[in-house]
């Protein structure tokens, strides 16, 4: 018979792994207290920019060793899922005003310094830079080109992957708020996959801790406007980016505050992402805000992912993505999926070099 697992949190990493593992032969049941759209996760809000080079300033090795895999990951994800996917592969573009060129330098060194040699940014002067972003002809004289990034399409993603675990007949239950507790000893196997709504459970264990990190972003329809790739303004005040998503939809992101707050965006950083906007290009004045919305990020105080196990309890948990879960989340699931197959079949640990695996008991 096979073996009954509850997936608790339906966001990025609860359906990554609910899927994974109903490929792997387990019966799957899935909670989320949001509906099948996801518009509860954080994962919803998200940008989803593939971005370990620019990431590298401030993210942990850890993070970015799992994120330089992403794109090839998500390729091969993404061709197993019934409905298409938006994921466009064309590098990023760094920018900033003339005055703000000693930023660029600054930048360009960090770069240099997290990547660890063979830092693969190019500088465009103004012609290339006209050739490869048109509609930026004129407007900024250099630019940092960030080859091999990627972005995706965040809600097409959890779209994609809700008819995934249909396709594999998870019983999916939406609209369900539920705690491991409450799910205790009704099936084999618990993963608690809640992002920041598992902060008092997370917490109450010995360990790091879970908080949520608060952020915005702006979406806009902007017909006036094509963009190859996301471009990053640097910009004293607010580093933003702009993520160009199908049919002339931007993302625009994102703010990063140490609040807890659910509440919607302020008006402070609504006007910083849509100036970053207009900053880049004027067109963007007659763009339409479509949205203004906010999401909590859940972070560990290390700024690394974990995935926590306990054999008495039967759980595993998986949290701490942070601002890079769509990033690193095709490399975690992996591990978790081999890890809760190992512990249910008394086989040894998988391989676990990048350290994300701790033992509970
Ligand atoms: C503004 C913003 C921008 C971001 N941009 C990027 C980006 O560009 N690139 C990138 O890689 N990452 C980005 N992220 C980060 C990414 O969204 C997160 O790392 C990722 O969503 C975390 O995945 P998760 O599954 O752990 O949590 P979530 O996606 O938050 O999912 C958790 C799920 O658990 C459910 N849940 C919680 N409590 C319960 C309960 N008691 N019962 C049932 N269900 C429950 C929630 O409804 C939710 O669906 C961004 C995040 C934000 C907020």
């Amino acid at each position: 018979m096979a073996k009954t697992i509850a997936v608790i949190g339906g966001g990025l990493a609860g359906r990554l792994c609910a899927w994974q593992l109903a490929q792997a032969g387990w019966r799957v049941s899935l909670f989320d207290r949001g509906g099948r759209e996801g518009g509860e996760a954080a994962a919803y809000i998200a940008a989803a920019m593939l971005a370990p080079l620019a990431e590298a300033i401030d993210a942990t090795p850890l993070v970015t060793a799992l994120g330089r895999q992403s794109v090839a990951r998500w390729r091969r994800l993404l061709e197993q899922l019934p409905e298409q996917v938006f994921l466009q592969q064309a590098g990023s573009l760094v920018v900033w005003h003339a005055q703000d060129k000693p930023l660029a330098h600054q930048f360009e060194q960090q770069l240099s310094r997290a990547w660890g040699g063979d830092c693969p940014a190019q500088w465009w002067q103004a012609e290339q830079l006209a050739s490869e972003e048109p509609q930026l002809a004129g407007r900024f004289q250099t630019g940092l080109y960030l080859p091999d990034e990627g972005q995706l399409e965040n809600r097409q993603v959890l779209s994609a992957l809700g008819a995934a675990l249909e396709r594999e007949k998870v019983d999916c239950r939406w609209h369900s708020e539920v705690s491991p507790q409450q799910l205790a000893g009704q099936f084999d196997w618990l993963l608690d996959c809640r992002g920041f709504g598992a902060k008092t459970d997370w917490n109450a264990a010995q360990g790091s801790r879970l908080r949520g990190v608060r952020g915005e972003v702006a979406r806009v329809y902007a017909p006036e406007v094509s963009l190859r790739r996301p471009v990053r303004l640097l910009h004293p005040r607010y580093p933003l980016y702009i993520a160009p998503k199908p049919d002339h939809r931007f993302v625009i992101g994102a703010t990063q505050l140490e609040s807890e707050s659910g509440a919607p965006a302020s008006v402070r950083s609504g006007l910083e992402l849509l100036s970053a906007l207009y900053a880049v290009h004027p067109a963007f004045g007659e763009a339409q805000i479509l949205e203004l919305s906010s999401g909590l990020r859940p972070t560990l105080n290390h700024h690394d992912p974990e995935i926590r196990f306990n054999r008495q309890s039967r759980m595993v948990e998986v949290n701490g993505l942070f601002r890079h879960g769509f990033m690193i989340s095709p490399a975690v699931s992996e591990i978790a999926v081999q890890l809760i197959q190992a512990l249910a079949n008394d086989a040894p640990l998988p391989e676990d070099e990048a350290g994300l695996i701790r033992r509970q008991e």
